[in-house]
């Protein structure tokens, strides 16, 4: 069974679980990977640059002054990713639809390619 150490209390914890036993510190939402405590630096709140602040899908009763949180995921970093994954998609999309469009020369060069095997087979 695998544990891992509340970043509040440092006891250590069931790494499934969603809240701390010892402090009830919340330590993972449903489909959301967990554990870290993001501690607030300065006097900002978390929740001013919290992605779940922005979609509106939190629910923490400490939002949206939190100063600490294990939830936080900060928005830049995540719309960087957003941004990564549909240049992703668009590559593949790229690709995808330049075979499609070249599917005639593709299938050519195949029918070409098994001409020359058979050529050189019976020779
Ligand atoms: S997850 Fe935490 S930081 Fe983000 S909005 Fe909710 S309380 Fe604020
Ligand atoms: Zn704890």
């Amino acid at each position: 069974l695998a544990t891992v150490s509340c970043p509040r209390c440092h006891q250590s914890v069931d790494s499934q679980a969603v809240t701390c036993p010892h402090c009830r510190t919340t330590l993972k939402a449903f489909g959301h990977p967990g554990i870290p405590l993001h501690r607030a630096t300065g006097k900002e709140y978390l929740c001013d640059s919290c992605t779940y602040h922005a979609d509106d899908s939190c629910n923490f009763p400490q939002r949206p002054y939190a100063k600490e949180c294990t939830l936080y995921q900060n928005i830049e970093e995540s719309k960087l990713q957003l941004q990564q994954q549909r240049e992703n998609t668009s590559l593949t999309a790229t690709v995808k639809s330049w075979v499609k469009r070249n599917s005639s020369l593709l299938l050519l060069l195949s029918l070409v390619l098994v001409c020359l095997l058979i050529a050189l087979l019976s020779s």
